[in-house]
């Protein structure tokens, strides 16, 4: 005989009925079954609620009793034969009005009893159980309804009674026994105290009068059928990647469900682990689906982790003091106050020290073990011995659960630094004796990025996920979002990366999708956005709280440049191509800086210095590994450098300047790049990074521009005088020719003096030949003394910077 159960969900409609019968029929054509069902999805927390609005005098109880009755009434219409359906309708509508009967009792006494509260949660499973066995009858005559009320007895703990198994199972065993039927159909979650009353197992205890049943009858196997295809590695609505697990044993099968697997109410396991029935989870949406199987013989080379599960809404009360050490009775005194208030102990750790315990609880009950707990060692507080119970609430337990993590070591290291990586801070750790179980709490806000990173680490073949949050997507900022576009696949498969764009913004618009934006019409997305604001903008990014979360910002905007350290504090990491914060006071970027550090978050601006050019990155690594920057020169303006090497007889200044900004080489105001100021920006961040302190105005701008230039305040402004003064452009240019040389734009760095402005480059330089847009760099450092260390390359264009900001994403994801 096998034992099948259908859940909530399975048999929310008539629709879905239709296809647990399906299963029904066809397993009942080579096996006898018992089947039991729960209520109609959702049935018993309206009963409940229900219940709730009658004592407390809400008369609206009184739509829920309808809503409840159209519901049943709906599915027996679209189910059951027109023929057939009188009599179910009679029986099923003299069921509502003595469940109405009771309500109107609560109701009229403004009291609900946990006697009633059962009579009253007990009628959604005796509602569908009555129309399902009807239905059945039709496909299979052969098959009848019993109330499991008369097979299972309890104590009288009404909301979740404890069961009497030497009755239960004579009773079952008996009626089995004597039964002919090819099927028999029960109701999940009631049964039957001593006395006749109506008693329930507790919310999701249809898995468990399945498991009573199986065990009464030796059942070959019991099958869970339920909405999703198996037992999960992690709860698949919190964790997109959640994969079946095929095959586990019962001992963690019943730690995952204990620590919030809810797929299998956790009590389900005891009645069938002695006598060795095999579980079967399996889908009624999709039967051909494997499942998952729970027994005693899982799988032992799989993944020593079995799973990640987590119980929300728990509260940590920590007892402290000298008071506690070495007094024999102390955490016997404590857990026995905490069992008399009927307070159900979720996690301990104890310091071994002894100086403090550590129980984790549901946060409703958190305030009453407080005062019982405080009351208890009232002396001991007034001595001193001991502090006031401390309460923290809104925690969340995570755990890692698997039978082979004993045989494996550094899991529980990985665990913790995974979840350190992501700031997730942990309160409290607890691993059992057994090693089959590791568990943290942590922050409630942390939960899903807790879950995700731990699968991620555990469970993906260590795929990690990015997640970007793309502020301005303007020329650069699109190249940036095609090259990920283009990029995805090679680095998914290549290297173990999935970076998702979470997140994009402009002036006007914003678009977040936390499953990760089309990259293909991103930019219709975007259109049909909300209105931009930069505060929105940041507290959704914090508000997701996603693992591997950074900030992208790909504008020139100052305001923009000021919000990196909401970020870093949020453990965001911020890639950025805006100079400005890190060229602003001292204070400012060394602030950036420390944060970064202290809160774990990279802060890269590569692309600050030479573009895509690996300037930054080198210098980090000469630093890193102990050299020291004596001297600097560079040629750090790509804009500057295209408008010099084309400058001519033939191709006046103005031009070349306008043509440079159409080409994307200049910045979105070309005087930044013209009056030295973006130079000095530069080499002065090649100076902080190099270790010097310095700020801006110690910087020496040999400004080349004509004081009326300087002057302007537009853009059309500063390009008409750039015409009027054609002549002072004009006359550099000679000037350069008479003496052979080329005109460049040199920062320099020596002695700790910095200067920018235009020099005369003789042709034995290595300035000399520098093409087109290209940067150079040349670093004479302590190991690099005569032969300076030199980088070169093209060091502006919206391509090459943007696969700079690429390059900063990916060593994020290298960290
Ligand atoms: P039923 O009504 O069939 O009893 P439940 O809602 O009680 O179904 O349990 C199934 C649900 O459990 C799934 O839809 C899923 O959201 C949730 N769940 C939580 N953790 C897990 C897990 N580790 N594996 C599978 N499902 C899980
Ligand atoms: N209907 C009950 C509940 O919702 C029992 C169950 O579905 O397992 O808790
Ligand atoms: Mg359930």
């Amino acid at each position: 005989m096998i034992v099948l159960k259908f859940g909530g969900t399975s048999v929310a409609n008539a629709q879905n009925i239709q296809l647990a019968i399906n299963i029904v029929t066809e397993k009942s054509k080579k096996e006898k079954l018992a089947v039991v069902v729960s209520a109609l999805s959702g049935i018993t927390d309206m009963l409940l609620i229900a219940s709730q609005k009658a004592a407390s005098k809400d008369e609206n109880y009184k739509n829920n009793i309808e809503e409840i009755k159209q519901k049943h009434f709906e599915t027996i219409s679209l189910l059951i034969d027109s023929n057939n359906q009188n009599q179910l309708l009679i029986k099923i509508n003299s069921q509502i009005n003595q469940l109405q009967t009771l309500l109107d009792g609560c109701f009229l006494l403004g009291e609900l009893s946990p006697r009633t509260s059962d009579a009253i949660a007990s009628f959604g499973e005796l509602l569908s159980s009555q129309i399902i066995a009807t239905a059945l009858q039709q496909t299979i005559p052969n098959s009848n309804f019993k109330d499991s009320r008369e097979l299972i007895k309890t104590n009288s703990n009404f909301g979740k009674a404890a069961v009497n198994f030497d009755v239960t199972n004579t009773l079952i065993e008996d009626y089995f026994i004597s039964n002919k039927s090819q099927v028999v159909i029960l109701p999940g979650f009631i049964a039957s105290s001593k006395d006749g009353n109506t008693t329930t197992l507790g919310r999701g205890g249809s898995d468990y009068t399945a498991a009573i049943i199986a065990n009464g009858v030796n059942a070959d196997s019991l099958e869970i059928w339920t909405d999703v295809n198996g037992m999960f590695t992690a709860n698949p609505k919190i964790v997109k990647q959640a994969q079946p697990i095929e095959s586990i044993s019962y001992q963690e099968a019943m730690e995952l469900s204990h620590f919030g697997a809810k797929v299998l109410y956790p009590p389900t396991i005891q009645p069938v682990l002695n006598s060795n029935i095999p579980i079967w989870i399996k889908n009624t949406f999709e039967p051909e689906a494997y499942g998952t199987l729970i027994s005693n013989n899982p799988d032992a080379n799989a993944n020593p982790i079995k799973g990640i599960s987590h119980i929300d809404k728990i509260a940590l009360l920590t007892v402290e003091g000298s008071g506690l050490i070495g007094v024999a009775g102390s955490s016997k005194r404590l857990f026995e106050v905490l069992s008399q208030e009927n307070i159900n102990v979720i996690f301990i750790t104890q310091a071994s020290s002894e100086h403090s315990i550590c129980i984790g609880i549901q946060n409703q009950d958190a305030e009453r073990a407080r005062k019982a707990i405080n009351k208890t060692f009232e002396l001991e507080i007034a001595q001193n011995k001991i502090d006031n119970c401390i309460v923290e609430k809104d925690l969340c337990i995570v755990a890692l659960v698997g039978e082979n993590m004993k045989n494996h070591q550094g899991l529980s290291g990985k665990m913790f630094s995974t979840l350190g990586k992501n700031n997730v801070n942990i309160r409290a750790i607890a691993q059992g004796a057994s090693e089959r179980n590791i568990s943290v709490v942590i922050n409630e806000k942390d939960v899903k990025k807790a879950l995700n990173t731990l699968h991620e680490r555990f469970f993906e073949d260590n795929t990690k996920q990015l997640n970007l949050f793309v502020m301005g997507v303007g020329n650069v900022g699109e190249k940036f979002i095609d090259q990920i576009h283009q990029q995805k696949k090679f680095l998914k498969e290549n290297m173990k990366m999935n970076v998702r764009v979470i997140a994009m913004s402009n002036s006007r618009k914003m678009v977040f999708d936390e499953d990760g934006l089309s990259l293909k019409d991103w930019k219709s997305l975007l259109d049909n956005g909300e209105t931009a604001t930069i505060s929105e903008f940041i507290s959704k990014a914090k508000e997701l709280n996603l693992r591997n979360s950074i900030f992208v910002d790909i504008t020139a905007n100052g305001e923009i440049a000021s919000i990196y350290d909401q970020f870093l504090k949020q453990n965001i990491a911020v890639v950025t191509c805006n100079k400005i914060a890190c060229s602003s006071q001292y204070d400012n970027y060394k602030n950036l800086k420390n944060l970064s550090r202290k809160y774990n978050a990279p802060f890269l601006f590569e692309t600050n210095v030479g573009a895509g050019l690996p300037i930054i990155d080198t210098l980090k690594h000469l630093i890193a590994s102990g050299d020291k920057v004596n001297r600097i020169n560079a040629v750090l303006s790509g804009s500057l450098n295209f408008i010099f090497n084309n400058f001519s007889d033939f191709y006046n200044f103005h031009d070349v300047v306008k043509e440079a900004g159409v080409q994307g080489f200049t910045e979105p105001d070309p005087k930044i790049d013209l009056s030295g100021v973006d130079v000095a920006r530069k080499i002065l961040i090649l100076i902080r990074e190099s270790g010097y302190e310095m700020e801006m105005e110690a910087i020496e701008n040999n400004c080349f521009l004509p004081q009326e230039c300087m002057e302007t305040t537009n853009n059309e402004d500063f390009f008409k005088s750039l015409i009027k003064h054609s002549n002072h452009f004009e006359n550099l240019l000679s000037e350069a020719k008479a003496k052979d040389c080329r005109i460049k734009f040199v920062a320099s760095f020596d002695n700790g003096k910095a200067s920018v402005g235009l020099q005369f480059i003789p042709k034995e330089s290595p300035f000399y030949n520098l093409e087109g847009k290209d940067n150079i760099v040349e670093f004479y450092t302590d190991r690099y003394i005569d032969q300076p260390l030199i980088i070169k390359g093209a060091g502006a264009g919206a391509a090459v910077t943007a696969s700079g900001i690429f390059a900063d994403v990916i060593r994020i994801g290298n960290v």
